[in-house]
């Protein structure tokens, strides 16, 4: 309550008087003048703040007990259907990564392991993005996507590249340390390959102009970060992360990429004259050979090459592929729907023909993963609006319904996006 009747009050705080001062606040046996309760605010603003920065509790920073690779791959499983490849890779990798981050704490430093960013290859919608998220959820770090492309229209570096990591101290929620060990997935890295293999009169420079950019991010360093959007800070505009600990992991689906390979192995086959390694050559997933070279001549500069030392591949998905991931994740799609229905009452069967004919038209649009969703949005339509205020408590997706109701929601929509 203000007080200014009472001359003689003092504020506890700076020894004021009542008549130096433009309101004192009384309590139980002192007061508190204005200005202390003000300046009261600014520690309680800066000591929260300095405790976001030092570590907020949400996020691991400490690594003793990273999972095994094998405990890796299994939570993967849970969610990504089949890239049993990239799924053992990527497990390797970050286990390795985050065993690199809690040997920093010990003194016993005499082998220094170096960092290993990854790089992952294949088609969109394949489940590049779900791995790294996947592995972000398990292993407790921040994540943030971000999309090369961004960078190229930009031209040249500066600000935008650092924006990478604004977000991910965003996703960290401001928690610097655990930013410092988050990890960030570059998606659509192959749009800023330069165009051709020859770098003199081709090259595009704009994209070789954020590959050089990118680098500095990659090997590590430590970058000026304006937290952007964000909380204030009283006494810095920027804060100094070091990305030295950050993993990065691209993915890009380098189109063409399978034609390098072949010429590549060709060359090598016809060279040492080797009937038997031709016989061994899976012609139909060329990709599973693929090589650090193929990504430079597809336009990768080589010092990135050399800092993404992981390299991986995704399978493209076939229709027992499309057909496991409608239900077989721990949140699949289905699931999700089901889980939402389940929340007004009302259980939710599928028929075995209607997951195949959602199938059926992910293929037939060539929409891949991607499509599946928009394909049983679309379809349940209808009846995610009609049910909750129909007193219903089930649900049946049967083909015949799945047909009529993508007829009538979807049909001319996919034919337009085809
Ligand atoms: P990419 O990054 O390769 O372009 P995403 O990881 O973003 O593809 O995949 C898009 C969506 O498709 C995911 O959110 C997921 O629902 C589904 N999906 C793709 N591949 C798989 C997979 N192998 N297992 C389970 N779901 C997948």
């Amino acid at each position: 309550m203000p007080n200014k009747s009472n001359d003689k009050q003092r504020c506890s705080f700076c020894g004021r008087n009542v008549s130096e001062v433009k309101m004192l606040i009384s309590g139980l046996n002192s007061c508190i003048c204005d200005d202390c309760v003000r300046s009261a605010m600014e520690v309680i603003e800066a000591e929260s703040l300095s405790r976001h920065i030092k570590g907020s509790g949400r996020f691991n920073t400490d690594f003793k007990n990273v999972p095994k690779p094998k405990e890796i791959k299994a939570f993967l499983d849970e969610y990504v259907i089949g890239q049993d490849d990239a799924k053992k890779t990527l497990a390797v990798a970050v286990y390795n990564h985050y065993k690199r981050l809690s040997q920093k704490d010990s003194a016993d430093v005499d082998v220094e392991i170096e960092k290993s960013n990854i790089i992952m290859v294949g088609s969109t919608g394949t489940g590049k993005t779900l791995l790294a998220r996947t592995i972000s959820r398990l292993i407790k770090v921040p994540f943030t996507i971000v999309d090369a492309t961004v960078f190229t229209e930009a031209g040249y570096v500066g600000e935008d590249i650092e924006s990478i990591l604004t977000r991910l101290l965003q996703a960290a929620d401001y928690d610097q340390k655990a930013a410092e060990c988050g990890i960030v997935f570059i998606d659509e890295i192959d749009k800023i390959a330069r165009k051709g293999d020859n770098p003199s009169i081709t090259r595009d420079v704009s994209g070789e102009g954020v590959q050089q950019g990118l680098l500095k991010l990659l090997e590590g360093s430590v970058v000026n970060v304006p937290p952007k959007g964000g909380r204030k800070h009283p006494d810095q505009d920027y804060i100094h992360l070091d990305t030295k600990n950050i993993l990065f992991i691209c993915g890009g689906a380098f189109d063409g990429i399978e034609r390098k390979i072949a010429q590549r192995l060709n060359t090598h086959v016809v060279g040492y004259n080797s009937v038997q390694n031709t016989m061994k050559i899976d012609k139909d997933n060329l990709m599973r050979y693929i090589l650090p070279q193929d990504l430079k001549s597809f336009g990768l500069i080589p010092e990135i090459i050399g800092r993404l030392p992981i390299l991986t591949y995704l399978n493209p998905l076939d229709r027992e592929a499309l057909r496991r991931i409608l239900t077989e994740p721990k949140n699949s799609i289905i699931r999700q729907y089901q889980k939402m229905m389940d929340m007004d009452g009302v259980k939710m069967d599928i028929d075995a023909e209607a997951l195949e004919y959602i199938v059926d038209k992910a293929m037939e649009y060539k929409l891949g993963a991607r499509g599946l969703r928009s394909i049983v949005e679309g379809i349940l339509r209808d009846v995610l609006y009609e049910i909750p205020s129909s007193g219903k408590q089930h649900f049946r997706l049967t083909a015949k319904y799945a047909r009529e109701h993508f007829d009538i929601n979807l049909s001319l929509q996919m034919t337009g996006a085809a």
